[in-house]
């Protein structure tokens, strides 16, 4: 079984896109090849000697990489907590070690909840190997003028089409200097696989260098959407206002 390069496993709420206020462990993998503007996870962006799993009776450290044995009984422990709604995997970028994610799962899934896939979803092989073992993906369109990468687009187009039988929704997130051009070609690409999928448009957090966009321009692009797509939401981080993790 291959190990996996872990941050941190912990039980919260998820404060972010539709499934916004329901309990969650979040399993956190390290590593990550974006330079997003607005990244609210910097510390998980290396990969780290440690993983971090905050249990009820106190913190327990996991030397990386973390076996998908040790992960999976961490994260079960955790998630047979009552009203627990589901498992999720974010990072960091998930994707970027499918290996680990493939054994992980297999144990994971056996505590009967969900899995939920936070991702960039622009390593298609990576998400095509292990989606049969995930429920429910959100999967965040980066934008290149805050995220960078310029030939984003055609990747996002068969991601759309390989994602598009799970409980998708898609996620972009905003801050100042957004390309409205690229929000409008992403929004289009949803629309053409699929109007029903959900957009959650997602404020950036001020944080460092990051600077919001004015709230106007959220309610533009959400009349910008909301012709071709039928479920168009503005949700900023909920889960940061209360203090959470
Ligand atoms: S993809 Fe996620 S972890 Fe990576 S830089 Fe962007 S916001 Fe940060």
């Amino acid at each position: 079984m291959t190990g996996g390069w872990l941050y941190e496993i912990f039980r919260s709420v998820q404060g972010e896109g539709i499934y916004t206020g329901v309990m969650q462990v979040f399993v956190r993998l390290s590593g990550c090849g974006f330079s997003c503007s607005y990244c609210d996870t910097e510390a998980a962006k290396k990969r780290v000697e440690s993983c971090i799993c905050r249990m009820p009776g106190g913190a327990v450290e996991l030397e990386n990489p973390v076996s998908p044995e040790a992960a999976a009984t961490l994260t079960l422990s955790l998630a047979a907590m009552p009203g627990t709604h589901s498992i999720s995997i974010t990072g960091g970028e998930p994707l970027e070690q499918p290996e680990f994610l493939a054994d992980f799962l297999e144990l994971a899934r056996r505590g009967g909840l969900p899995i939920y896939l936070e991702t960039s979803g622009l390593d298609t092989a990576g998400l095509e190997s292990i989606l049969p073992l995930v429920d429910i993906v959100s999967l965040d369109i980066k934008l290149p003028s805050l995220c960078g990468g310029d030939s984003v687009f055609p990747a996002y187009r068969e991601t759309l089409n390989i994602a598009v039988d799970k409980a998708l929704f898609c996620k972009i997130v905003i801050a100042a200097g957004a390309d409205l051009k690229e929000f409008k070609e992403a929004v289009k690409l949803i629309a053409a696989v699929d109007a029903g999928i959900p957009l959650v448009i997602q404020p950036a957090t001020p944080a460092g260098a990051c600077i919001p966009p004015d709230p106007q321009v959220l309610l533009d692009l959400a009349a910008l959407a909301a012709p071709l797509l039928e479920d168009v939401r503005i949700i900023p981080q909920c889960h940061l206002m209360l203090g959470l993790p």
